[in-house]
């Protein structure tokens, strides 16, 4: 029987809502733990564009954090999933594997950058590949420590928090988080963090805290997601490679938001020319269904005993048809192409923006590829960063019928993760909203 007080399914399918009405039975039913960007109520999305409960029309630049870069709802994946659906939904690979599984393996393990033989192993969220990456580089050098960055994101689980460099709000009364674990700048010749400085630092903690030796692995995104964009250097990461060679650590790339053709290749880390040790991936990899994986050197892989990896929902059939039609579609709409153009499109248009005389707060404008952001600041010599005003813009953006995220430290920074498939029109539409929000914010 349903409660007197809740529709049943059907109905509830048909009774007109409002964001409103829902924002506060998810404010009694939901705790305050889970942020909400947004108090829009979808009903239907499709490619770049999203309808809500009332009918409002958005433009997506948020792509769900970085997991629609082939869209909405596109029709090849929902026909392999359908296709899947009526085959069968989990049997857990550990117990009755399956083909679709060691199919998405293989192709992955063709498109990971490297000679040498790879193995791909999956997950269902993106901390929990980096998790097991963390995993795998332990057990297979027999050593603990970890390397990572200042502002970089890898998870809210215990481990990939220790990982996370920001403690507000991610950390902030957590811990204690599992040892071993150490943080140094990521460089952002924005901020005048050379890469000379980011070594010096490994340098430094060689010295004070960890010898190289007791070191597993160092993990890093190439593009710093959450953490607001910062790209990089290539020479950098050059550099850690041959730290990591010099020192037998393993080389983590993180490449959970700026993997899948986001930044024009299927690895970010491929425009450095860097080959890393592993390779953690999720988000758009299945357009929407939950899926991870961590791609690998094959001799590290199997490093690792068979029980010692796995979960029962992990690499789940229908997340894996999904991410198969994910990988059809970056081919056969060249998605990697319409990465680097759609990019250069929308850095342009920023930096045209930040020409104008009304707007001033766009202290940098920077990319690799399809993820692009604009930096926010109070002036451009201090650089401090505009966090109310960027708050200003993307509600702004919202009421013109934009979702925009905001990112980085100070949520100072906005980030493009629209669709790759979206049409030249709806960008352009999506740009104007944004600088007509910067606009009316700065007023
Ligand atoms: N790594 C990066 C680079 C991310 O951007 C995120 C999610 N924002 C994660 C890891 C964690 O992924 P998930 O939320 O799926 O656990």
């Amino acid at each position: 029987m349903n409660s007197p007080h809740l529709p049943s399914t059907t109905e509830r399918r048909t009774i007109v809502t409002t964001n409103a009405e829902l924002q506060a039975r998810r404010a009694a039913a939901v705790p305050r733990g889970v942020g909400n960007a947004t108090g829009v109520y979808p009903a239907k999305a499709k490619n770049a564009e999203i309808w809500d409960v009332e009918g409002n029309r958005y433009i997506d630049f948020a792509g769900g954090i970085g997991v629609q870069n082939v869209g909405h709802g596109h029709p090849k994946v929902l026909e392999a999933v359908r296709a899947q659906l009526d085959n069968y939904i989990h049997t857990a690979f550990q117990v009755l594997p399956y083909e679709p599984y060691v199919e998405l393996a293989e192709k992955l393990n063709r498109l990971a950058p490297g000679d040498e033989p790879k193995k791909t192993i999956f997950f269902s969220t993106g901390a929990e590949a980096n998790e097991n990456a963390i995993k795998i580089a332990r057990g297979a050098t027999g050593r603990p420590g970890v390397i990572a960055f200042q502002g970089g994101f890898h998870g809210r689980t215990l481990l990939t928090l220790g990982l996370t460099g920001k403690v507000a709000p991610y950390k902030l009364g957590f811990g204690p988080f599992p040892n071993e674990i150490y943080h140094v700048p990521f460089p952002s010749p924005y901020h005048g963090v050379t890469s000379e400085q980011s070594l010096a630092a490994i340098d430094a903690l060689f010295k004070a805290d960890i010898e190289a030796s007791r070191v597993a692995a160092i993990i890093i995104e190439p593009v710093q997601g959450e953490g607001g964009f910062y790209i990089a250097p290539f020479e950098f990461l050059q550099a850690l490679r041959e730290l990591c060679d010099r020192h037998g650590i393993l080389l983590i790339s993180d490449e959970v938001q700026a993997g899948m053709a986001r930044t024009g290749k299927y690895f970010s880390i491929e425009h450095s020319g860097v080959v890393p040790d592993l390779i953690a991936t999720a988000k758009s990899l299945a357009a929407g269904f939950p899926l991870s994986g961590v791609i690998g050197k094959a001799e590290i892989m199997d490093k690792i005993n068979p029980g010692g990896l796995g979960g029962t929902y992990s690499g789940n059939p229908l997340a894996c048809a999904a991410a198969l039609a994910v990988l059809d579609i970056i081919e056969e709409e060249k998605l990697l192409d319409r990465s680097l153009s759609l990019g250069a499109t929308v850095i342009e248009r920023c930096r045209g923006m930040a020409r104008r005389n009304d707007i001033t707060a766009i202290g940098d404008v920077r990319g690799l590829g399809g993820m692009v952001a604009v930096e926010l600041v109070k002036d451009r010599e201090s650089k401090k960063p505009a966090t109310e005003f960027t708050g200003r813009v993307t509600a702004a953006a919202r009421k013109y019928g934009l979702v925009l995220l905001a990112c980085g430290p100070s949520s100072n920074i906005l980030r493009v993760l629209v669709p790759l498939t979206a049409s030249d029109e709806i960008v352009e539409e999506g740009l104007a909203i944004v600088e007509r929000s910067m606009i009316e914010a700065a007023a």
